[in-house]
């Protein structure tokens, strides 16, 4: 059993990760990339992941601004959009709906840099939020179960 490289997203053997790779979940081939092209991979990850979030920060939005600066292609016209979603419209909660209505450059913008789907209409999106939450809703239950068994704090909850 290994564990997963916070860069590749691969799992690796324990003695794939080494020195100060081991300690931050790095392994030895990603820490030997350049530091630029680690950074990129983890910006593309956190912007992903900022997509997803219930609300985007106003910390978010000004580290966008800075990822914006410092990516003069598509990652960083993405990181662009990001801003300014995060000043318009931060909670994901009927996002889209009201981009489509009211911003649509940054609807079609946001399609043109493949963030969303080009059908996504109102519809879709509560098909979309509703899933999630019976997602979410799942989880939650499952975890009162475990929970209730006495096995809840198993799982390995160290943070990188
Ligand atoms: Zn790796």
């Amino acid at each position: 059993m290994g564990r997963y490289c916070v860069i590749c997203g691969l799992e690796r053997p324990n003695e794939a990760f080494s020195g100060r790779g081991h300690g931050i979940g790095i392994c030895k081939k990603c820490d030997k990339m350049p530091k630029s092209a680690r950074q990129r991979i983890m910006d593309e990850d956190f912007l992903a992941q900022a997509l997803e979030q219930k609300n985007i920060s106003e910390k978010n939005v000004a580290y966008f601004n800075e990822m914006r600066l410092r990516y003069p292609d598509s990652l960083g016209e993405r990181a662009a959009v990001m801003a300014e979603l995060g000043s318009v419209h931060p909670r994901k909660r009927k996002r889209y709906g009201f981009l489509y209505h009211n911003r649509r450059e940054l609807f079609d913008r946001m399609v043109r840099l493949n963030m969303i789907d080009e059908r996504m209409t109102p519809e879709m999106e509560d098909a979309e939020e509703e899933l999630i939450m019976g997602k979410n809703m799942r989880q939650k239950e499952r975890s009162e179960i475990m929970e209730s068994r006495g096995d809840g704090h198993k799982e390995d909850i160290s943070t990188l």
